[in-house]
């Protein structure tokens, strides 16, 4: 962060803008509309700041410009055409330690101004550092166009209830917890439709209605699947719901950036494993959530991927649903879904893969003694939690009459930078897999869909065993027209 983005109070302060031009007109226009008291000195004047002049609205500076002008204004913009002139204003008022602006200038500006979206009191600041302007506007229209009309409106209206809201709520976490319900409640939407009367007549049944009513501190749950790595995969849902939480229980596989999602105050509990540390027990994980929620906190359970996918999330949603105390449970991309975008590899291919399983690889205990028919019949299988288990997968594959042939994919760490995918066959799987050093998280793919991942790859820098599929190991060169028409 090159500059602090801050929201100065320019009320009834005096700034000085140098120029006459239409550039400072829209300066002298912007410092108006936040109540500054502007100075123009300029050798000529559009006609509107003259009639400004005329009306009493601006003032301006006749004698000529010295060193000392800038010093009895809190800041300045100047704005001339005179390159040498404005940065002789920049020095100046850097000596007399005001702020100033140079137009079009961040190298001799102290401040800088952001593309603003007004919607006061709401007011969006967006910057660049002086990279890229138009990205800057361009940001500025998409909110524009996605921020409600009566944004400001609604915002202005809460700040005139928050007296009578810190006197319901003595509680602070019962006050914060009405305001989050509040701006995403029914008393917002007659707000933002412009329904101020019904807006009224509700905020007062809540807030000043019978006090037997009180809003009670209920907790809650929210079971919440983070998605398998790259933090842009989590759905709105579970990015609303974790900006929310009091509390949050995360594992190992949920990354950094999406726990900064969380809010400040949050307490952030780790209940995973960890290199050298004892994992805590799934029973104590649920004991934990089920006494946390009972507690009153709303409760964010993080877990990588989906939860319902191989994450124990089934067995902590019984676990609060026999405590009787309410849940959500949001579904999260699981890595099967996430690696296989990312490595290029369809889970189903018209005519080639008409089925997926996802399994463990513990394979004769979850799919049945059949599975190596299921893979010769044209089905890919995802298996989740198989880096210690490929030696008896190579040796199950090979002694169970599936193909030698038979692609298979390892993906590693995906859909983050660290991804990794190899390309292999039943017949080189053990090889390859000691080769390369696979390590956790990874997923193993087995199915004839995985040959279109050498043409399909998008996502990784080096794609490791490009030349194994293309030359090595399947044979022939694989036409992706040919599998396509095959189908
Ligand atoms: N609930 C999770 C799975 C948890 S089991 C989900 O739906 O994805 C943990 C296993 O998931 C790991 O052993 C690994 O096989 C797989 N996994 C999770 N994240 C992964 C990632 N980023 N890359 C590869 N495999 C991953």
């Amino acid at each position: 962060m090159d500059r602090l983005p801050i929201f100065l109070d320019l009320k009834d302060k005096p700034c000085l803008v140098i120029g006459g031009g239409v550039v400072a007109s829209r300066k002298i226009g912007l410092l108006q509309r936040s109540g500054a008291i502007v100075t123009v000195l300029a050798t000529e004047l559009e006609a509107t700041l003259q009639q400004q002049i005329v009306q009493g609205q601006l003032t301006r500076i006749v004698a000529p410009y010295s060193s000392e002008t800038v010093v009895p204004f809190w800041l300045c913009i100047a704005a001339t055409d005179d390159v040498a002139f404005n940065h002789r204003v920049a020095a100046d008022a850097a000596v007399a330690a005001r702020l100033c602006n140079v137009v079009d200038d961040n190298a001799a500006s102290s401040f800088i101004l952001p593309a603003i979206v007004d919607r006061s009191p709401v007011l969006i600041a967006i910057g660049t550092e002086g990279n890229a302007p138009v990205l800057a506007q361009q940001l500025k229209n998409q909110i524009e166009a996605w921020l409600p009309a009566r944004i400001g409106e609604l915002a202005a209206q809460a700040g005139r209830w928050r007296k009578l809201a810190r006197k319901r709520f003595t509680d602070l976490r019962e006050r914060r917890r009405f305001w989050q319900d509040f701006f995403v409640g029914p008393i917002a939407e007659h707000l933002l439709a412009g329904r101020q009367a019904a807006a009224e007549k509700a905020m007062r049944a809540q807030l000043v209605g019978d006090a037997s009513r009180k809003i009670t501190r209920n907790g809650e749950a929210w079971i919440v699947g983070a998605g398998p790595g790259d933090p842009g995969l989590i759905t709105l849902r579970g990015h609303n719901l974790i900006g929310r939480a009091d509390v949050i229980l995360y594992d190992r596989l949920v990354s950094e950036s999406i726990l900064d999602i969380a809010r400040k105050e949050a307490e952030l509990i780790f209940v995973g494993k960890s290199a050298g540390s004892q994992a805590m027990s799934q029973e104590d994980i649920n004991a934990l959530l089920v006494r946390l929620v009972r507690e009153g906190n709303r409760v964010c359970r993080l877990k990588g991927g989906d939860p319902f996918v191989f994450g124990r999330g089934g067995e902590e949603a019984l676990a609060l649903a026999a405590a009787g105390l309410p849940f959500q449970i949001v579904p999260g991309i699981s890595a099967a879904l996430g690696c296989a975008a990312y490595a290029g590899i369809p889970l189903t291919l018209r005519g080639v893969s008409g089925s997926v399983t996802l399994a463990t690889a513990r394979l004769d205990n979850d799919l049945g003694s059949d599975w190596p028919q299921l893979l010769n019949a044209g089905h890919t299988l995802a298996l989740y939690m198989g880096v210690s288990s490929i030696p008896d997968i190579s040796q199950q594959l090979l002694h169970r009459g599936v193909s030698p042939d038979l692609p298979i994919a390892i993906v590693e760490n995906g859909t983050t930078p660290q991804q990794r995918t190899i390309i292999t066959s039943a017949k080189a799987l053990q090889a390859d897999a000691t080769a390369a050093k696979v390590v956790a998280p990874a997923m193993v793919f087995l199915g004839e869909s995985i040959r279109a991942a050498n043409h399909l790859q998008w996502f990784e820098q080096s794609f490791t065993d490009r030349d194994a599929i293309l030359d090595g190991g399947f044979g022939s060169h694989i036409d992706c027209n040919r599998l396509i028409e095959t189908g």
